[in-house]
């Protein structure tokens, strides 16, 4: 049982980055004052100036002390502040703003800030897995092909947003040429060609987008989703099966899961770890971290 006077000081940092999604989240201060529980919390709000800032405010917070940290962002922000989290006594809380919000919709987390407070005030926590890729980590989706393309197309790109999205990806997919991959899972080998491979550790994206109908946060496994390309008319009218959960009963998505997967590829080099960019080598190593990270739930 937790005493109720050691309750009283809880600390509490809220990292905001104020360039994701609405961008309504420049009046969180405001916003916090009025409805966090402040006879349990004492808080701070931070704001991010570039990428990587906030693991290192998130890092410092636990160095001082905070019980909860809350990411104000999009998954980007969610998994920065994560990388300051793991392993540690601290619990991540999210107030989503991002265009996605993959971790926090799978997690039924509200949007309204007002009620993400709420949730916040009332504290409840879960333990949930986190993952690595070649040791960098991740904690929603991550993954190769042509989402990673995307994703990088995307970062390019001027306007954020569904639809800046949507015509991003539209054209590239016309273009886009299936990858080889071979991929370990657990030993059991496959080979295949494909769209895209993502790694999910929840069961979408962002925006209900559902790749990985099945995953489930807390049971030490990686969801490996294997997209085969289809022509576009087809992939427009099969979409509403994303959004519904049911794209794993076309023949175009094949899942398997796993502790440790292992993905040799003959060509490209980008990855995406949570929707970011990055690069890496033509072979790579997923490792899932189970029950790793305490999260604030409603
Ligand atoms: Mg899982």
């Amino acid at each position: 049982m937790t005493d109720p006077d050691t309750y009283q000081n809880e600390s509490i940092v809220f990292i905001v980055n104020p360039v994701s999604g609405s961008g309504q989240q420049r009046m969180i201060a405001e916003v916090v004052d009025k409805y966090l529980n402040k006879s349990k919390f004492s808080f701070k709000v931070l704001f991010t100036e570039e990428r990587g800032h906030a693991s290192q405010i998130a890092k410092l917070a636990v160095e001082e002390g905070a019980s909860i940290v809350v990411a104000v962002g999009g998954d980007g922000t969610v998994n920065e502040v994560t990388q300051g989290l793991v392993g540690t006594d601290a619990a991540l809380a999210i107030i989503p703003t991002g265009s996605g919000n993959g971790l926090a919709r799978h997690l039924q987390l509200p949007v309204n800030f007002r009620k993400a407070i709420g949730v916040i005030n009332q504290g409840k926590r879960k333990k949930i897995d986190t993952a690595t890729l070649n040791g960098s980590l991740f904690v929603n989706v991550a993954g190769v092909g042509f989402d990673a393309l995307v994703a990088r197309k995307f970062e390019q790109a001027a306007k954020r947003g569904f639809f800046s999205y949507f015509s991003v990806s539209t054209s590239a997919y016309r273009k886009y040429k299936p990858k080889k991959y071979t991929i370990s899972i657990d030993g059991k080998v496959v080979k295949r060609r494909a769209l895209m491979v993502s790694f999910a550790n929840s069961s979408q994206f962002g925006n209900n987008t559902t790749i990985a109908p099945k995953a489930t946060l807390d049971d030490g496994l990686i969801d490996v989703c294997i997209l085969r390309k289809l022509p576009l008319w087809k992939l427009m009218l099969l979409s509403p099966l994303v959004f519904t959960g049911k794209f794993d009963k076309t023949p175009f998505l094949e899942i398997i899961q796993g502790k440790e997967v292992i993905v040799k590829r003959k060509k490209g080099k980008y990855v995406h770890l949570d929707g970011d960019p990055g690069k890496e080598d033509k072979t790579f190593t997923i490792k899932v971290q189970p029950l790793s990270l305490q999260v604030i739930v409603p």
